[in-house]
């Protein structure tokens, strides 16, 4: 079995039972660098083999990794911080294990973007994860033109020293936005600084950033409210009261997912007639 463990993403004690009996108990644990974890096993006195899978050694390493799980071994991968396969290796080898039908479980577990995106406190139900994006700021600004419509919340990974050139490009491709600076989560400076991108530009150069960052970009809040029709609206209220939602309720929800006014789901909403009236 191949057991994917979340680790801390700065505070030690952000780590599950699960895990840590996990790390005890497999025959040995993959990691990125033996040096980084070798601090969380002497932090819990845990006595277990580390194996490194550095990104660039990972093809090779996933292969005797599937070796061993063939031959029975339990193992757990982890990376250096939070969830490894987000922006960590990972992805080789749970694809190498779907195609060898060979059994993995995901534990649960410490997230930097998810934290960041709670803690922004700006993201709704629905937003995108980019990640990290290109150095070269020609691609950078492609990847940013693909969301420039997208209504959600757009996270992002970044480092100190390039968080300025990925903040002028998104104010010169999505434009002045709010933003949150997420920074040194669950560490003794964790702060989240809440600016719009222009505003976050000044900031940081009177206060750079430092530590570890996640940035999220609120989405495109442009309401559209015309794009769609009556008709539209209509039979999305009706399904809403096939769910047995009152027609409040159903007025309230359509609103808020078509993200239109009240108002107009609620004119619609009259001239509806059904058994609940
Ligand atoms: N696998 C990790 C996860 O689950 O979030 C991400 C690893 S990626 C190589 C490292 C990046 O994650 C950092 O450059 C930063 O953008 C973000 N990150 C990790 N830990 C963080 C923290 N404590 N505070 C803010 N951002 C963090």
């Amino acid at each position: 079995m191949l057991y994917i463990c979340p680790t801390p993403i700065g505070n030690l004690e952000d780590i599950t039972i699960r895990v840590l009996n996990t790390l005890k108990e497999v025959d040995y644990i993959a990691c990125e660098d033996t040096r980084h974890t070798i601090k969380l096993l002497n932090h819990y006195d845990i006595k277990n083999k580390l194996v490194s899978v550095h990104e660039h050694n990972e093809f090779v390493k996933a292969d005797s990794i599937i070796t061993d799980l063939q031959n029975g071994l339990n193992i757990a991968l982890v990376s250096d911080a939070g969830m490894p396969g987000i922006q960590d290796p990972g992805k080789i080898l749970i694809e190498a294990a779907i195609e060898k039908n060979l059994e993995f479980t995901v534990l649960p577990g410490p997230c930097a973007f998810v934290t960041a995106a709670i803690g922004s406190g700006i993201v709704e139900e629905e937003f995108t994860f980019v990640g990290f994006v290109s150095r070269k700021t020609k691609e950078r600004k492609l990847v940013l033109e693909a969301h420039k419509t997208y209504k959600g919340e757009l996270i992002f990974y970044e480092s100190p020293h390039r968080i300025k050139d990925l903040l002028e490009d998104i104010l010169d491709v999505l434009g002045n936005r709010k933003v949150v600076l997420a920074r040194e989560i669950s560490k003794k400076f964790e702060t989240y600084v809440r600016k719009n991108v222009s505003e976050l530009l000044t900031f940081l150069e009177e206060k750079p950033a430092k530590g570890e960052l996640v940035l999220i970009v609120e989405g495109n809040k442009e309401v559209i409210e015309f794009e769609f029709t009556d008709f539209d609206i209509e039979n999305l209220i009706k399904s809403r009261l096939e769910e047995k939602y009152s027609k409040k309720d159903a007025v309230r929800l359509v609103s808020k997912e078509l993200k239109i006014s009240k108002n107009r789901v609620y004119e619609i909403a009259m001239n509806i007639k059904y058994q609940g009236d």
